[in-house]
């Protein structure tokens, strides 16, 4: 589904990443975690080109977003074939994003209905049914100031999901909120994630990651330096880093 290969991104002279390599299947949950400053939500933004790399590989659905070329620059698809794989993918931002100035429902159909072209009517009725799924029928024609963080996150969700990604992005999306008000989008995460939506998830929250993840990636200083299935890796993290940093979380 998505794999990532040496991968290499700088700013300046800082070298954020220093040649990552990651693979995520259809279905599955990635949970990266890591210290503050590690790169791990650089990593992400390199995913959806919200960054542009300097060096490596990213592929799609065995079709290639970047390839690095005999002089060692990383180079992106032709722009149709780039919109195509960039449509794949749904992001979720740690601060909600919500377009303010618009109800939560025009929020969903902006995207399918400017981006895709889509009608209104065309897309209106799965809008509703996201809606539903994120516990926010009765929020439809709220403004986003007009609700909590919990439920503006959920409204971010169905509107990412509104674009029928096959892979979700998720940078800390529970951080920014009220620790009362993160069960309720982690739960719809859980949800997502039982459904076989593939998810990459960089998290703070380490029952998430146990219980929701197929894979852990704990990441320091632009590195993977472990990753494992959750239940070993929580279990029995073998790297001293791991260790430590497992070890303050708690
Ligand atoms: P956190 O847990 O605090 O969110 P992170 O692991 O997500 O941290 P990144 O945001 O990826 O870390 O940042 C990694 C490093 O890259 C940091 O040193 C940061 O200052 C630097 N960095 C990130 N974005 C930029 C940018 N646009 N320009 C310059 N430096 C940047
Ligand atoms: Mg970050």
């Amino acid at each position: 589904m998505l794999r990532m290969h040496d991968i290499h991104k700088s700013f300046g002279a800082l070298e954020v990443l220093k040649g990552i390599d990651l693979e995520v299947r259809r279905g599955e949950v990635l949970a990266i975690i890591g210290p503050s400053g590690s790169g791990k939500s650089t990593l992400l933004r390199c995913i959806n080109k919200l960054e542009t790399i300097n060096s490596g590989s990213i592929e799609i659905e065995g079709e290639f977003l970047a390839v690095t070329k005999e002089n060692g620059q990383a180079e992106y698809a032709e722009s149709k074939k780039e919109r195509q794989l960039l449509g794949c993918m749904g992001m979720v931002f740690q601060q909600f994003n919500l377009f303010p100035h618009m109800t939560v429902m025009e929020n969903l159909l902006e995207a399918p209905m400017h981006v895709k072209g889509l009608k209104r009517e065309e897309i209106e009725p799965y809008a509703k049914e996201l809606l539903a799924k994120v516990g926010l029928s009765d929020r439809a024609d709220y403004y986003p100031s007009q609700l909590s963080g919990g439920q503006q996150q959920r409204v971010a969700i169905a509107r990412a999901l509104c674009m029928k990604p096959d892979i979700m992005l998720f940078d800390e999306p529970t951080s920014a909120l009220d620790p009362e008000l993160t069960g309720e989008v982690l739960k719809t995460m859980r949800e997502l994630a039982e459904e076989h939506m593939t998810m990459v998830v960089v998290t703070h929250e380490m029952a998430f990651a146990r219980e929701a993840a197929s894979q852990v990636i704990f990441m320091a200083g632009g590195n993977i330096v472990e990753q494992g299935e959750p239940e070993a890796f929580f279990a029995n993290p073998k790297e001293e880093r791991t260790k430590a940093f497992l070890k303050n979380m708690l």
